[in-house]
């Protein structure tokens, strides 16, 4: 009888064991793959976006570089690859406690982080509510269809709005670059008027706007009645804008369903110009944080 007792504890021993070892694999191979994916669809175009920057190569290079690492700080890939050297007793243990193999989230005293106006240059920038600009950064600007752009980005705006009208789409600009001083006086109206939390939702406080890069437009059909209203979305401008801006450099950055990642509701509206990446993040179906491996949500 005793035999039989210690054959089976033997067997359950060796069940366990088993589980032990299926999990800690699975857990890791969870890691690995979402490393991954995240970490070669940026590479790849961050280096193709060095290439394509023209002046101050070494900054940009040095910019996105440091992007990036900012990222992986965030994966915590360093203690996951620790792991795979420990024994295997330690890895036991690491299952029986699931919470260790969640990354840390960041310190929120990392946030916001400033860019340096050489960084806010870049045409891939990436301006959310935990990366902005420093209130003295202003793009060189050209006028463009009633508003103000940087020169790339408005000669891009010019063949799409020319390109639309020859689509039956009649097009407008309702706002385009705004200073970082502006953006104060419209970032407090929205808190007086609708209170901080609100206002939070869909505008950005200064510093954190895209339309201080010059590269951000808001756009809206010619008597749709929905200007910087959601119901632009379904409108044939709103669905011309969003199915063809990519082929002219632009995208709508703040896709339905995304507030989480963005940290905005949805902006049918407000297109960001970043030339020729934009096709890939259109086709990445990743928003522009999530494509570059930015951190982005909230403010903290
Ligand atoms: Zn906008």
């Amino acid at each position: 009888m005793n035999a039989q007792k210690y054959y089976q504890g033997f067997k359950m021993a060796l069940f366990f064991m088993a589980g032990v070892v299926v999990c800690t694999d699975a857990l890791q191979y969870i890691a690995h793959a979402r490393a991954e994916v995240e970490d070669t669809t940026p590479r790849a175009v961050l280096a193709a976006n060095e290439e394509s920057m023209d002046d101050d190569k070494d900054e940009d290079t040095e910019f996105e570089a440091g992007k990036y690492a900012s990222f992986e700080k965030d994966l915590e890939v360093g203690p996951e690859k620790e792991e795979e050297k420990q024994p295997a007793v330690q890895q036991k243990r690491q299952v029986q406690q699931p919470a260790q193999t969640t990354p840390p989230p960041p310190s929120t005293s990392q946030w916001p982080v400033t860019y340096s106006n050489a960084q806010a240059a870049s045409l891939t920038v990436v301006v959310n509510k935990k990366h902005r600009l420093s209130s003295s950064y202003t793009p060189p600007l050209v006028s463009v269809q009633g508003g103000y752009l940087r020169p790339e980005a408005a000669s891009a705006l010019n063949q799409l709005f020319a390109d639309a009208s020859k689509a039956g789409v009649s097009l407008k600009i309702i706002s385009s670059f705004r200073s970082y001083s502006t953006q104060v006086a419209t970032y407090n109206r929205w808190v007086a008027r609708s209170g901080q939390a609100q206002a939070d939702t869909f505008s950005a406080r200064p510093g954190h706007s895209e339309h201080q890069t010059g590269l951000a437009v808001d756009v809206g059909g010619v008597g749709s009645g929905c200007d910087l209203s959601t119901c632009f979305g379904n409108t044939p401008a709103g669905q011309w804008v969003a199915a063809n801006a990519h082929r002219y450099g632009f995208f709508v950055r703040y896709p339905a369903g995304m507030q989480g990642i963005t940290g905005y509701q949805y902006e049918p509206w407000h297109l960001r110009y970043v030339g020729s990446a934009a096709a890939a993040i259109v086709g990445s179906g990743l928003t522009m944080d999530q494509y570059y491996g930015v951190a982005a949500g909230g403010y903290q």
